[in-house]
């Protein structure tokens, strides 16, 4: 679904993405951990084209990201066929980013009525149906200041999902949670994943990546240093960087 070839990415000098490879697979729950300012929101912004990639290649889903290939030429895709791409891929952040004017319900109808055009009677029917997906039928009237965080982000999710993506990049969905609301978006995701999404999960929830994750990278300095299978990875890392990551975080 995603595959990145030694992606780079500067900001001006800083040369933050140093040559990342990596592969997920269609339906894979793929946990990206690694220290602060490794590169993990960098690379996930890269995967849906809000940042541009320096060099290498990554494409979503068979299609190169940002670009079209003619022979052995690269040409930029217009706005317009960016935002096409966009729509195949659901992004959630630490942040929840609600409409704060919308009630829940509205915040998961805007984007199918606003980009697909679809009606508001359909774009409705999934709307509830998603937000009781995620345990909040009872919440459906409410503003974004009347739910609890986790209530935002599990609406955050089903709004993501409106969209019907092919694929789900979450980044700390759940780090700006008070602790007992962590679990209710967990559970939420682990859902998501049982039902076959292709994740994309940016985490220091490290019970979530041994238990739901297919796959993990560990980053540092915008390299993958180490992945495989995440129970394999957190019960014995085989590079000092990552054991040492490890026994801060687990
Ligand atoms: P965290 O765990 O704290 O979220 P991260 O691994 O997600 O960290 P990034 O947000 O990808 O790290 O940032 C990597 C580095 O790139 C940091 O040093 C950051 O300061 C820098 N950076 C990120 N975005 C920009 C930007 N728009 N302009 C300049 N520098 C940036
Ligand atoms: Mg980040």
């Amino acid at each position: 679904m995603v595959k990145a070839e030694g992606v780079h990415k500067s900001y001006g000098a800083a040369h933050i993405l140093r040559g990342i490879d990596l592969e997920v697979r269609n339906g894979e729950v793929f946990c990206l951990v690694g220290p602060s300012g490794s590169g993990k929101s960098t690379f996930l912004r890269c995967i849906n084209h809000l940042e541009r990639i320096d060099a290498g290649r990554l494409s979503v889903d068979g299609h190169l990201v940002g670009y079209r290939q003619k022979g052995d030429k690269l040409y930029e895709l217009k706005d317009s066929e960016v935002a096409l791409q966009r729509r195949d891929i659901g992004m959630v952040f630490q942040r929840f980013n609600l409409f704060p004017h919308m009630t829940a319900l509205g915040n998961v109808m805007e984007a199918p009525i606003q980009v697909k055009g679809e009606s508001k009677a359909v774009a409705r029917e999934r709307a509830e149906r998603l937000l009781d997906r995620v345990g909040l039928r009872d919440k459906m009237g409410n503003y974004p200041t009347q739910l609890s965080g986790g209530q935002q982000q599990r609406v955050a999710i089903a709004r993501a999902l409106a969209m019907e993506p092919k694929l789900m990049l979450f980044d700390e969905p759940t780090s700006a949670l008070d602790p007992e609301l962590v679990g209710d978006v967990l559970d939420v995701m682990r859902d998501l994943a049982e039902s076959g999404m292709t994740m994309v999960v940016v985490t220091h929830e490290m019970g979530f990546a041994r238990e739901v994750g297919d796959s993990l990278v560990f980053m540092d300095g915008g390299v993958v240093v180490e992945s495989g299978n995440p129970r394999d990875v957190l019960g014995n890392p085989q590079h000092d960087r990552t054991k040492a990551f490890l026994s801060k975080v687990l």
